[in-house]
């Protein structure tokens, strides 16, 4: 089956074609960690879930790669303002790498909490100033930066024909009109941007290093350009980001990449649309005020009804934030799981191999290749669970299938129910332990729960267990 996605850079639904046959190489922009995901970050991150879930049910072999950015950067977009983890470090009283850890690790939490899975490859920034060195001087050789005294290196967006093709050349007109009084006056574009910065004279960063150009940190879109291309090749499949990064981040990405290659960065870009609220706006980190993923068990939901609530809405449509909205997802997903139990205690038995060529089968598949249409498929799901025309186990079946691309949990209520009395506790604490890599204290919870009659198995796909005697 074909699969189809709406390609940003050419502004409509395209067949996938893949650079190697039958796999896709996905690179997804990563957090800022100088504070908490929102839950719009994590409405970005449930989608592109849903697109290597898709992908993968429907026979792709998966590789994504999602950066983490941990170097200081500044709060503008104009290169200019403070950095971003030192004020972060200013407000909690901490060094800008423990707040980058700190983040990290709270990032982790949610997004395991969504059932997100993790990508192949998780990069830190700060482990890779190397290669983004490296990308710097191969634009430096081609003539494609400029410096600037005691500032920093620019990209000279002037020498790139293209510049600005994602997000359309009218953008990159708005953006010399619009230039506002204090950009930096010295650039010679106001699109033009940092390949690196200069740590100002006197000033002491915690988060700076050497370089051939001095001392300093590198721009902020550099990370992603050096981590894409080093782990996935010079041409990617399918480069993902919220709508946000369409017009800057990732059309100077593709600037970077490719100036410095001469090739495609990536055949097919897929944004995300912004969870808005409709009070203030859009959600973001730097307003401050923002709800976190760790709000909804608070307020007594299952994180996974907030993935529910996104997976309702296709990620092409912007989405308005409301409990409300929350509220029913959450009565949704409890019908749904009601109804996949019920399933299973008609079906009496081990689910049987799913027939992939059943007509309810077929159309989950075909609205996952159609640009990740969650919502169909979420429709065919409930559809197929009640249709009693087909035979139960077959239900089933379709059931676990489906439960691989939609991650909802929904034989949740019914395994939790067929835990022994505080297995769930040591499951939690386990994962907890692995987490922090705490490899003595993860043995002896295995242990406790052998104990109990609960055999656990640590999986790419995170840790699964299942009763000795079930
Ligand atoms: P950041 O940590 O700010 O770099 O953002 C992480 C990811 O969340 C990026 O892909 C952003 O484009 C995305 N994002 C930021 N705000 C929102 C929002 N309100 N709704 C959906 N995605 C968002
Ligand atoms: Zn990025």
């Amino acid at each position: 089956m074909d699969f189809r996605l709406y390609n940003t850079l050419t502004r409509q639904k395209e067949i996938f074609k893949p650079i190697r046959a039958g796999e896709a190489g996905i690179y997804t922009c990563g957090p800022t960690v100088y504070h908490y995901a929102h839950i719009g970050n994590m409405r970005s991150y449930i989608c592109e879930d849903g697109l290597v879930r898709a992908l993968r049910f429907l026979g792709w072999k998966v590789k994504r790669v999602m950066n983490i950015t941990d170097v200081g950067h500044l709060v503008s977009d104009a290169d200019s303002g403070e950095d971003k983890m030192e004020v972060g470090a200013r407000r909690e009283g901490k060094s800008a790498w423990d707040i980058a850890k700190f983040y990290t690790e709270a990032f982790f939490r949610d997004y395991n909490a969504l059932n997100c899975l993790m990508p192949e490859v998780v990069c830190p920034a700060t482990e890779y100033i190397k290669e983004m060195v490296d990308l710097g001087l191969a634009l430096e050789k081609k003539g494609f930066t400029y410096s600037i005294d005691g500032d920093g290196v620019y990209f000279d967006t002037a020498r790139l024909p293209d510049y600005g093709k994602l997000a359309g050349r009218a953008h990159v007109e708005g953006i010399k009109e619009g230039a506002r009084v204090e950009a930096n006056a010295l650039k010679r574009h106001p699109a033009d941007f940092a390949v690196w910065k200069f740590a100002a004279p006197g000033e002491q960063r915690q988060m700076e290093w050497d370089s051939p150009w001095g001392r300093g940190f590198p721009g902020w879109h550099m990370e992603c350009s050096a981590m894409a291309m080093k782990h996935l090749g010079e041409t990617i499949d399918i480069h993902c980001g919220g709508e946000d990064h369409v017009a800057i981040h990732h059309t100077n990405e593709i600037a970077q990449s490719e100036a410095a290659t001469g090739k495609p960065f990536s055949n097919y870009w897929m944004h995300v649309r912004f969870l808005v609220t409709g009070d203030s706006g859009k959600m973001s980190k730097s307003a401050g005020e923002f709800l976190t993923a760790a709000v909804l068990p608070q307020k007594g939901y299952d994180p996974l009804a907030y993935r529910y609530y996104c997976l309702l809405t296709h990620y092409r449509k912007q989405l308005e934030f409301s409990w409300e909205g929350v509220e029913a997802a959450a009565r949704g997903l409890d019908g749904l799981r009601a109804l996949a139990a019920k399933v299973k205690a008609e079906a009496a038995g081990p689910a049987p191999a799913a027939d992939r060529n059943a007509k309810h089968f077929q159309d989950f598949s075909a609205a996952l290749a159609d640009d990740v249409n969650m919502p169909a498929a979420l429709a065919v799901l409930w559809e197929t669970l009640k249709d009693s025309s087909i035979p139960a186990p077959q239900r089933l079946a379709f059931a676990l299938a489906a439960e691989e691309v939609t991650a909802l949990g929904l034989f949740k209520a019914e395994e939790a129910q067929a835990l022994p009395e505080g297995a769930a506790a040591l499951i939690a604490e386990r994962e907890a332990a692995r987490k922090n890599k705490e490899w003595k204290k993860s043995d002896e919870l295995r242990k406790a729960l052998s104990d109990k009659g609960v055999l656990i198995e640590d999986t790419p796909q995170g840790t699964k267990w299942k009763l000795a005697r079930g």
